[in-house]
């Protein structure tokens, strides 16, 4: 708590960047990979040539979370700190993490309970729903708020929806911290709603209520835990503004809000439109970045396969891999141990729920014999490091 008794927040940083500077280095750079991107993102090796995307890997919001909680340690080496969950979906980042003593409340025996004014809080670069907020602001405890820039752009158009009346209807994974945190925005205000939309095919079912209305209390079972409390699709599908998810696919969030704008003009005239449907693209920069790059990959060069590297709950390294699993054989590794041999692999299925480390799969066969081409590219979560590790086990199997 400062001196006014107001709750201390770190938003822009701890003052201690350039100490910290070498130990983020020291754990998350890659001589290998800076080598390569100076050499064109092409590297070859004995049968092996590698290319990587040309954006991949640790995002602007990612650096800078990750920074504040070195950061942190530094500033408070006397003082229990704890993240809120994982900071970003990375095992290595999160462990490296833990491995400074830095406690993580969603792990087995942590409880927010626990928290008193003398500990420190590190809020994730996704956000954190706005009642958990005001838990930790009541408790008094230090905050350091990594949420990032582009999640709070998000923010300020669900508030405004929220301010004027329309239901945010936001593209992402309801379970997901990100759109919890998103979604929690739209109930700043007494007429504030939302709705979370997975798919397509989720928003196929609220355009056709919009369009034509429907069976009101099916259509609150299906949705019922994806949208505000109360929510009433007669009432609250009236007035629309899209949001999404940062990390979700560009192209499917433009075409969901294409076929909101659709159904809306199509029950209330094109006339009406700007009074009942808004819409911003609220994908991040460098999620589309990491899209646009590996398509240009996939476009540009005669690959084998494609490896797509990040934690199995990262949204947008899932994204990646759905891409690519258009287009090649790909497979979604989160670390260098899922590469066993040049025979085995395991992997994620792309387009699995969600799926702890158990529930991987293994291939045999899927590096071709003779010389072969890789792409390779990784989620926004993934350090450099990872990436040069598993670039050198590739080299190995390809000797
Ligand atoms: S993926 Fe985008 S929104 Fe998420 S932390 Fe990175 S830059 Fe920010």
């Amino acid at each position: 708590m400062s001196a006014s008794g107001n709750p201390l927040i770190f938003r822009k940083g701890l003052d201690r960047k350039q100490e910290v500077a070498l130990q983020l280095a020291e754990d998350y750079h890659s001589d290998l990979v800076a080598a390569i991107k100076r050499d064109g993102f092409i590297y070859s090796a004995g049968r092996i040539t590698v290319h990587l995307a040309r954006e991949f890997g640790f995002c602007y919001g990612v650096d800078r979370a990750v920074d504040y909680a070195y950061q942190a340690r530094v500033r408070f080496p006397d003082r229990r700190i704890f993240l809120t969950g994982e900071i970003i979906h990375n095992p290595h980042v999160n462990d490296q993490l833990r491995s400074q003593g830095i406690r993580f409340l969603s792990d087995p025996g942590e409880s927010a309970d626990a928290v008193t004014r003398d500990d420190v809080v590190i809020l994730p670069a996704f956000g954190i729903a706005l009642d958990v907020l005001e838990t930790f602001v009541a408790r008094g405890c230090t905050l350091v708020d990594t949420t990032c820039g582009s999640v709070l752009n998000v923010w300020k158009n669900v508030t405004r929806y929220a301010q004027d009346g329309f239901t945010a209807i936001i593209h992402g994974k309801v379970k997901h911290e990100e759109t919890r945190a998103t979604a929690s925005q739209a109930l700043k205000f007494p007429r504030g709603r939302y709705l979370v939309v997975l798919d397509k095919a989720e928003a196929g079912v609220v355009c056709d209520y919009i369009r034509h209305g429907g069976d009101r209390e099916a259509f609150i079972a299906r949705f019922g835990a994806a949208s505000s409390p109360g929510f009433d699709p007669d009432v609250d599908l009236v007035r629309v503004g899209c949001a999404n998810q940062t990390t979700m696919l560009m192209s499917e969030s433009l075409e969901i809000g294409e076929m909101v704008g659709a159904a809306i003009a199509d029950r209330y005239g094109a006339d009406a439109r700007p009074q009942h449907f808004r819409a911003f693209d609220t994908i991040c920069s460098a999620t589309q970045e990491r899209q646009d790059a590996v398509t240009a990959l996939l476009d540009e060069q005669a690959l084998d396969l494609m490896l797509v590297v990040g934690g199995y709950n990262s949204s947008n390294t899932c994204n990646l891999a759905r891409i690519c699993a258009d287009r090649i054989a790909t497979f979604h590794i989160a670390d260098p141990e899922c590469l066993i041999s040049a025979d085995e692999i395991h992997h994620r299925p792309v387009g699995a729920p969600s799926t702890t480390r158990g529930r991987e799969q293994t291939t045999r066969g899927w590096l071709p014999p003779g010389r072969v081409t890789v792409g390779l590219t990784a989620g926004a979560s993934t350090p450099n490091n990872i990436v040069g590790q598993i670039i050198k086990k590739l080299e190995e199997f390809c000797r």
